[in-house]
């Protein structure tokens, strides 16, 4: 798979530049082996795998040898010997030997009826095997080895795994997926044999069963060993190239002789030989580059992505998966549902992913683990999981709809349009998407449905974010977590602003994402024509005397022109000239709020009818907690009683005092409608950790303007309920919090920026 698809980059490069000799071992043009385990499970046809036919290599001047092995290569004079005897000189010769299963060196591994699981030819032996015999056993619980097992029982068999370790599949899940991932598919009828190893194969010619180290046996009359692959060395191994466990290649995939390269399972990278395609294909792209002469990075390694072929089982998984001294993780749980996700951290980084029983966001989260995004938008990812209905409108065209051929949906869009596709096989031969594991064909088929319905909008419909730039929001976002930027003037001028300052869009909003990514990051103070606005803090509403006078001093002292009562019962001093705004701060001697371009939480609006104090010291309480903390729009809180006042109702987030405890509203628009009520709290505390958690949600998940209302409705009701009700998000959350607003109180009283970690 890997070899043909560096000659088919080499084509697209050009075309003229070599003559084109194949030799493959297996008497067929090349083919989808990972099919095989499809093929086995009955969802595909063997003649329906093969890549490239023979009329391909023919149209193409290659000439293909196949059943013909290479046995040589004489690097000193550049050329191959075969083990047809036949002589042939190259230029530029590649290794792409792949990997054969691991037979366990034990005795009656040579028995017939023991297989591995790799050719078109095993494959055909297990179906016709499956037809005379009934008990099967599958050594090795990987990835190959049960949806190898599960084939065998769709042919009629009755099938025992055996796998050495106490968890299948350890490799890629954690054990809690690993034991979901068991039951599912014993209650799909498979048995598990687990911390079993086996030690022989019984029967005469043929194989009857195998025997186990704890002294117990098991019948069967079919073995398939998956323990494994061995990447195929010996033919560089003997021709005098340097191997570690594969053949050694560097950055352009050259092995230690000039001429010689090597991809594929075959290939040792920086230590890693890889076994799965979308690596091989990045492989054969830069091998192909590198000998036609273009400029190119070189192979820079790849993160390892899985996901099990089994219909009705969705497991996926990239990247780390057990936990180290070195990372943190958030899980989400819903036994109901049969869903389990995990997210692994390193350094505020995403270093790997478990999603079971719902791999919607796989592509999403594949994209963050490579490009290595801040924490925050990947826990953004990690709570608010696509909505299948809409997620193609708000899906980039950058976006990777095939992981293992890397085709995004822009291409599938592009090929669409000007190739007038309409199914997906139309899709897969034009562009290669689905055309590997098949793992995305149902997302194409949901895209060619969209495209031809009449929700869809034309590509690149993503509007820029205004009119200084063509830059996305989101392409924004992605460009603050790239590079350490330190302010708005520096993101414009490195990111190329059409215009000198910026507009009143823009600046904030620059100024909210460096702040929300950095929260170290000051915004810069007004400029010295502005004249400013404070509101001195009185938390919970309430205030005294003293303080008054003092105000009153203030006032009078300063001519501050203009007084006013605001909403959320605070006085607002306007007109102030911000060459007195040091000054004043200082006299007042209680905290206050000026900056009205930067949107904190100001004050909490509580009810003051009746006998009131506890409401009052409660809203006092959550206003120290969040009042120095940027939030995306300007936001309301209010907590009321429930006999005359339920002003709360209609707050972006609101709590109502009841005799059971607090209900919680969010989403309320003042004057217009009553928000949700999204929960009922038993305690003043938990009240307080409940909104204080669903404002640091909003905070890290919201755009810049959007209100609660607005988020709310996008990312849904369900979801926020999910996130929030599971405690270790919830307490999640509320460490960031924590952390978001320690940087930000030891801040010294300047503008410039300070880095997060
Ligand atoms: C059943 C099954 C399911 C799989 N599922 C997935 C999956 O879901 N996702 C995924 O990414 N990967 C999957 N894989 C793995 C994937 O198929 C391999 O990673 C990929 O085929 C490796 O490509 P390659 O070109 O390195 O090796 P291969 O595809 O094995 O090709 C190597 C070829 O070279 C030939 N050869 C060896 N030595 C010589 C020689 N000296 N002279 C001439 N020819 C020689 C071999 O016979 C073979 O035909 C699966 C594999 C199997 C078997």
């Amino acid at each position: 798979m890997a070899g043909i698809r560096c000659i088919e980059e080499i084509l697209k490069l050009n075309r003229q530049m070599f003559e084109i000799v194949i030799f493959g071992s297996e008497p067929h043009p090349n083919y989808n082996r990972i099919l095989l385990s499809s093929v086995l499970q009955g969802e595909t046809s063997l003649d329906d795998i093969t890549l490239n036919s023979k009329d391909w290599y023919a149209a193409n001047g290659i000439t293909l040898y196949t059943g013909e092995t290479v046995v040589h290569i004489d690097t000193d004079r550049q050329r191959v010997i075969t083990d047809r005897k036949r002589t042939l000189p190259y230029d530029k010769f590649i290794v792409a030997t792949g990997s054969s299963p691991h037979i366990l060196p034990i005795p009656g591994a040579d028995k017939e009826g023991v297989y591995g699981f790799r050719t078109i030819e095993d494959c055909q032996a297990l179906m016709s095997m499956a037809k005379h015999n009934q008990k099967a056993a599958v050594i090795g619980a990987g990835l190959l080895g049960l949806e190898a097992a599960v084939g065998l029982q769709h042919l009629g068999m009755d099938v025992s795994v055996i796998h050495h370790s106490a968890g299948i599949m350890q490799k890629q899940l954690d054990q809690t997926a690993s034991r979901l991932l068991q039951a599912d598919l014993e209650r799909k009828g498979l048995t598990f044999h687990l911390e079993k190893e086996t030690v022989s194969i019984s029967g005469t010619v043929q194989a009857d069963g195998i025997q186990i180290k704890d002294g117990t046996s098991l019948k069967a009359d079919l073995i398939v060993m998956a323990a494994g692959v061995r990447p195929n060395i010996e033919l560089a191994v003997s021709s005098g190239i340097a191997v570690n466990r594969g053949i050694i290649v560097n950055d352009c995939m050259q092995t230690s002789e000039p001429n010689v390269y090597a991809v594929g399972e075959c290939a040792e990278h920086n230590g890693t030989v890889y076994g799965l395609v979308s690596p091989l294909y990045e492989q054969g792209k830069v091998l192909a580059k590198h000998i036609c002469g273009v400029p190119c990075e070189g192979y820079q390694g790849s993160a390892p992505f899985a996901a099990l072929k089994i219909a009705g089982i969705d497991v996926w998984s990239a990247g780390k998966v057990h936990e180290d001294d070195r990372t943190t993780s958030i899980s989400i749980r819903d036994e109901q549902a049969g869903i389990y996700k995990k997210a692994l951290f390193e350094d505020d980084r995403l270093a790997g992913v478990i999603l079971y029983g719902d791999t919607r966001d796989k592509r999403r989260f594949l994209d963050s683990l490579l490009t290595q995004r801040d924490i925050s938008i990947v826990k953004k990812q990690l709570f608010a999981p696509e909505k299948t209905d809409t997620s193609f409108k708000s899906m980039p065209s950058s976006e990777t709809i095939c992981q293992c051929n890397s085709v995004t949906k822009g291409a599938i869009e592009e090929a669409v349009h000007t190739k007038d596709l309409t199914t997906v096989e139309e899709v897969k031969h034009c562009t290669k998407a689905s055309g590997s594991c098949g793992g995305c064909k149902p997302l194409v088929e949901d895209l060619l449905r969209y495209m031809s319905s009449g929700e869809y909008t034309e590509p690149a419909g993503t509007p820029s974010f205004c009119g200084c730039t063509d830059f996305t929001e989101d392409d924004i976002i992605a460009e603050l977590q790239r590079k350490p930027f330190t302010t708005p003037a520096e993101v414009m001028n490195q990111l190329g602003w059409k215009t000198k300052n910026g507009c009143r869009k823009c600046v904030p909003a620059i100024q909210y994402y460096l702040e929300m990514l950095y929260p170290g990051f000051i915004q810069p103070e007004p400029a010295a024509e502005d004249t400013c606005t404070l509101i001195p803090q009185m938390y919970g509403g309430r205030t005294n005397a003293e303080q008054l006078r003092n105000i009153a001093d203030i006032i009078e002292t300063y001519s501050i022109p203009d007084v006013s009562i605001t909403h959320s019962q605070r006085l607002k001093l306007s007109g102030i000239r911000p060459a007195d705004l040091p000054h004043i701060k200082n006299d007042l001697k209680i905290p206050a709020h000026s900056n009205e371009h930067r949107r904190t939480l100001q004050s909490i609006r509580a009810c003051t009818c009746g006998q009131n104090r506890s409401i009052q010291q409660l809203a006092a309480k959550i206003e120290r907690h969040l009042e120095t903390l940027s939030m995306p729009a300007c936001i309301s809180i209010s907590l009321s009683c429930e006999a005359d006042c339920t002003a709360a109702a209609i707050q972006d987030v609101g709590a109502i005092r009841t005799p059971a405890g607090w209900d919680i509203y969010i989403g309320g628009v003042r004057r217009t409608h009553a928000g949700a009520l999204f929960c009922v709290t038993d305690t003043a505390e938990s009240t307080v950790r409940m909104i204080k958690g669903l404002i640091q949600y909003y905070r890290e998940t919201a755009h810049y303007e959007e209100a609660v209302h607005q988020w709310m409705d996008r990312v849904g009701i369900v979801n926020i309920r999910e996130v929030l009700f599971e405690e270790d998000l919830r307490i999640h959350l509320l460490e960031n919090l924590k952390t978001d607003l320690s940087l930000i109180q030891k801040l010294p009283l300047k503008t410039g920026a300070h880095k997060k970690g």
